[in-house]
């Protein structure tokens, strides 16, 4: 890789190309699959540690390619940030979990909150209208709806933000900070945005309860939530050491593989009755 000067540069600048032709190759792609219908949901249950009920549910994107198969988000969702196609997508999604809610709403389910993944470039003045809009068009009590956004939203123009979460919280839609610790936003901006949770990211779950200083971030998170009167889910829980540590931390809520991968509408269904989440 690293011979000659002029070879390094002719490799670079390949090895660039084929870069922007395979990023250009998915954006072409993703854009066909939100006409075809290749983008589908699965939803991954949230529940309460107090009681195991179960609480909610977060609906995460998945692109059923028709050669390459079932390609997960983190393959494509960073690339169409990047090129703003991440609008047309959180559309797509936003639809489609309100088109799911009001069927489970018309099959008899009480309202669990489905949240939805927004990036920060949907998150502009036009986001709660559309949300509004939405819940009225499937006649949808806004019980059903949560919005994850991450800290790196939150940091663009924080009194833009605060307004248009505030809009948002308006309309009883609750509001969860993502990936929770990851970023790099100041402790005291939190008490101005109006948030309802704390989501304690993965990274920090995957340590407990071996490595002390993600035991440490997990349990100061919990007591930052409680001080603050948020509530404080960890994603990612896979082991019963790390459900009891957040327990005795005084955790409110968790999703992970522990409890169930994230999982297509129709086997979400059965896991409501036969493991009896209902
Ligand atoms: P995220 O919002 O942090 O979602 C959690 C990710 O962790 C999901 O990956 C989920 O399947 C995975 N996960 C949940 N529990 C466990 C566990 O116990 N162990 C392990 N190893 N993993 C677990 P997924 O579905 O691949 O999504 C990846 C990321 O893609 C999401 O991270 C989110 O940032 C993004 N994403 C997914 N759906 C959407 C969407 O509709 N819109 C936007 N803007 N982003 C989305
Ligand atoms: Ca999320
Ligand atoms: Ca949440
Ligand atoms: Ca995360």
């Amino acid at each position: 890789k690293q011979g000659a000067e002029v070879d390094g540069v002719a490799f670079y600048s390949a090895d660039m190309n084929q870069g922007m032709h395979e990023r250009m190759r998915i954006e072409s792609g993703l854009r066909h699959a939100l006409g075809s219908n290749q983008l589908l949901l699965h939803y991954q249950p949230k529940f309460s540690i107090g009681d195991g009920s179960i609480i909610g549910a977060e609906a995460l994107v998945r692109w059923q390619h028709p050669e390459r198969g079932m390609v997960p988000p983190g393959e494509f969702i960073p690339l169409a940030e990047a090129t703003g196609l991440v609008v047309q997508v959180g559309e797509w999604v936003l639809e489609a979990v309100c088109a799911q809610a009001q069927a489970w709403k018309l099959a008899g389910m009480r309202p669990i909150r489905l949240a939805v993944n927004v990036s920060a470039r949907e998150f502009t003045a036009t986001l709660p209208d559309r949300v509004q809009n939405t819940l009225r068009r499937y006649e949808l009590e806004p019980e059903w709806l949560e919005l994850e956004i991450t800290e790196s939203t939150l940091m663009h123009n924080i009194d833009r933000v605060i307004a248009i979460m505030d809009r948002i919280s308006a309309l009883g839609v609750t509001l969860s900070l993502d990936d929770f610790g990851t970023g790099y936003s100041s402790l005291s901006y939190l008490k101005r945005f109006p948030i309802d949770t704390l989501k304690i990211d993965r990274s920090f779950t995957t340590g407990i309860p071996h490595d002390s200083s993600d035991c440490a971030i997990a349990s100061t998170i919990i007591s930052i939530s409680r001080q603050l009167s948020l509530r404080v889910i960890a994603e990612g829980v896979e082991t019963v050491d790390q459900l009891s540590f957040l327990e005795r931390s005084g955790c409110d809520e968790v999703q992970g593989y522990l409890y169930s991968r994230p999982l297509p509408p129709l086997e979400f269904e059965q896991a409501l009755v036969e493991k009896g989440w209902a």
